[in-house]
């Protein structure tokens, strides 16, 4: 358990604002800027010039919209866009600001779990592990059917080691090295504790970003990218939460808003077969980016590529990270039998499941796996692993025949003490598998991946269909295409995230050097706020504390309660994911104060970890009437 210990306040990251006098038609929005005091600045009435044509009432919302003014702007603050502004000031920007619609950062970045592959590193040489570049691209290619862009592959395997060292520079921890599916030896880097690497990722980042002060705008929503009469990127049109819409002007767009996975209207229009999939993916992947590039003429490649996940929970979609298999976990199906080679690529396993009875199975392990990876005790909290002592116990659980698990498991662990699994061609079975306690996962395969997306080159330029560049627009993450071909391996995404969202920072930012140079920051990080009540608190005076569920176990809060009002709530024990969980922590915790009720809004993108903190308020609260 996470212990906590402060006292919390609600956090408001705003922007202290310039107003810029001048839209996209030329620079001269740094020499015009008049001030102003804050985000509540008032608005101007300039009008802002697009390379499209705009209707009357676009162009009256543009023209009302609040304007200021950037080098650089980074729209998303997932994994790629984050890597990207820090890049570019490590690269010298001055002015970068991010934008990033929901109320937390990490997008679908925060729910990856398995790791980073790369090859070549320090940590694989450690481990006498022999890879390369060559072979990453191997793997990497068979694994995307060969519709990779093979020039994207290559800058991926031959920046993917350096990828891991800057990850650990900027205060990541990628040092154990392990097997995934598709790769042909181990690859996948992860966190030392063996932990989810996204949670590690985004709190990594995001305290570079502090460190760095760049701001990050959050529920700050880019609904357009504006160009100028040239064609190249002069802004962003965006809105916050309030609807109350601004444009920020700009020499650089990095767009990084992430895939389209939870967008099931435009996951069907691509792929028709997967009407009704749940989806592992973050409630902002929506393909927003992709909508907003297509305004422009970008060129898109692999749309209809959208990878499942096979071990996915149906009721919870919680994920079991692939590396529970790779750390020796077998699929079986309802009738107690292996039917595939579990670290066969994802588009094999999810195809096999769906052809088991009720189209689902059971990710099987001992307690020796659960052991080796920390991601386990997560879906162990969430009440969603059935466990028993014997095999026959957890079978008669599951309703799976007990004889026919038993038989499985002595077939296995025979060919796993062979080294040679006759059946399947598993080739990397780590563990015999007979290690009490036994436990069972039931999983089915869910929308997880969109391999397709803009079409960039190697500079991260978004390209049009004609192949040429459109000026000022970079892309890297899941926004883009190419890099996975029809399938993605496990660990390549936030290989994809890294190297290109750092392409991106650098090629921004000597794009801005080489196209007039930069300007005076104008949007900076302001600091933190306290909530205060806005209605009185007619509660008995006193320090409570209160248990609810969260998405992972108990949370356990103390409310403080002073003149009837509740003045404090401070978190003392809980086991939520990380960067998730200060989320639902600022909102809740602050609108809990200011309404002087545990019955507030949950934060989208944290509900479970938000209505967990709710009813353990409730519960405090229940003892202060
Ligand atoms: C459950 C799960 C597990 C995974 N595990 C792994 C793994 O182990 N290894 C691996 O390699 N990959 C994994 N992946 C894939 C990987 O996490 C993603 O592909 C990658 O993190 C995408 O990063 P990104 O920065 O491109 O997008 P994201 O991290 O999704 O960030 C995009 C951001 O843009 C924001 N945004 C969207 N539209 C707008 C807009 N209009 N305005 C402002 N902001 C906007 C979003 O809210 C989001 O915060 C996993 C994915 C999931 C869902």
């Amino acid at each position: 358990m996470k212990k906590t210990g402060k006292k919390l306040i609600a956090a408001a990251l705003t922007a202290a604002m310039l107003v810029s006098m001048a839209g996209c038609s030329g620079n001269s929005a740094q020499e015009a800027a008049v001030e102003t005091t804050s985000a509540e600045a008032t608005t101007t009435s300039e009008e802002t010039t697009t390379a499209e044509e705009t209707t009357a009432e676009e162009t009256q919302a543009e023209a009302s919209a609040e304007e200021m003014q950037a080098d650089i702007v980074v729209i998303g603050a997932g994994g790629a866009g984050m890597t990207a502004a820090i890049q570019a000031v490590q690269d010298g920007a001055t002015d970068v600001v991010i934008l990033e619609k929901m109320p937390v950062t990490g997008g679908n970045t925060t729910r990856s779990t398995g790791g980073l592959n790369a090859a070549g590193t320090k940590y694989q040489e450690e481990e006498g592990i022999e890879d390369s570049v060559e072979l990453f691209v191997e793997d990497t290619m068979k694994g995307g059917k060969e519709l990779n862009d093979k020039e994207l592959v290559t800058v991926m395997a031959e920046n993917s080691s350096a990828a891991v060292d800057w990850v650990n520079e900027i205060g990541g921890d990628l040092s154990v090295v392990g097997m995934f599916g598709g790769a042909s030896v181990k690859r996948i880097h992860r966190p030392s504790d063996t932990s989810a690497v996204g949670p590690m990722l985004v709190k990594a980042l995001n305290a570079k970003l502090e460190e760095l002060n760049v701001p990050v705008l959050l529920e700050t929503k880019a609904t357009k990218i504006l160009t100028d009469d040239n064609g190249a990127v002069c802004g962003v049109l965006a809105e916050d939460k309030d609807g109350k819409e601004m444009t920020i002007n700009c020499t650089a767009v990095i767009l990084a808003t992430g895939g389209f996975g939870a967008n099931a209207e435009m996951v069907v229009e691509y792929k028709s077969d997967l009407e009704g999939f749940c989806t592992t993916n973050h409630p902002g992947a929506t393909g927003d980016g992709i909508a907003m590039a297509k305004e422009l003429g970008a060129a898109f490649v692999d749309m209809e590529q959208i990878q499942t996940h096979p071990t996915v929970n149906p009721d919870t979609t919680t994920m079991y990270t692939e590396g529970v298999r790779g750390n020796g976990a077998i699929l079986v199906n309802k009738e107690g039998k292996r039917f595939v080679n579990e670290l066969e690529t994802r588009d094999v396993v999810s195809a096999a499941i769906l052809e088991q009875t009720d189209s689902t199975c059971y990710l099987f392990f001992d307690q020796a796996v659960r052991e080796s990876l920390k991601a386990i005790e997560g879906y162990i909290s969430a009440g969603i692993v059935e466990e028993g002592e014997t095999p026959e116990e957890l079978a008669e659980k599951i309703g799976v025949d007990g004889a026919a698990l038993a038989e499985t498991l002595k077939a296995y662990g025979e060919a796993q003490k062979a080294g040679k699994d006759e059946e399947f061609g598993r080739e990397s079975m780590e563990l015999p598998l007979d290690q009490p306690k036994y436990y069972a996962a039931l999983c089915a395969p869910a929308i997880h991946h969109t391999m397709g997306g803009v079409k960039i080159n190697a500079n991260t330029e978004v390209l049009k269909e004609d192949g040429s560049a459109i000026p000022g627009l970079f892309a890297a993450g899941e926004i883009t295409g190419g890099v996975h071909g029809a399938n993605r391996l496990g660990g390549n995404a936030v290989s994809d995230i890294v190297v290109f969202g750092r392409i991106a920072g650098t090629q921004a930012e000597d794009y801005v050097a080489a196209n007039g140079g930069h300007t005076e920051a104008e949007i900076t990080v302001a600091g933190e706020e306290a909530a205060a009540p806005e209605v009185a608190g007619n509660y008995k005076d006193g320090t409570y504390e209160g248990t609810g569920k969260g998405n992972n176990g108990d949370i356990k809060v103390e409310v403080t309660v002073k003149d009837g009002n509740i003045i404090s709530v401070e978190l003392k024990d809980h086991s939520e994911t990380e960067g998730i969980y200060e989320a639902a922590e600022k909102g809740v915790v602050a609108d809990v104060i200011k309404k002087q009720t545990f019955d507030v809004n949950a934060v989208s993108g944290a509900t479970n970890t938000s209505n967990g903190i709710k009813e353990a308020v409730n519960d405090a609260l229940s003892k202060a009437q």
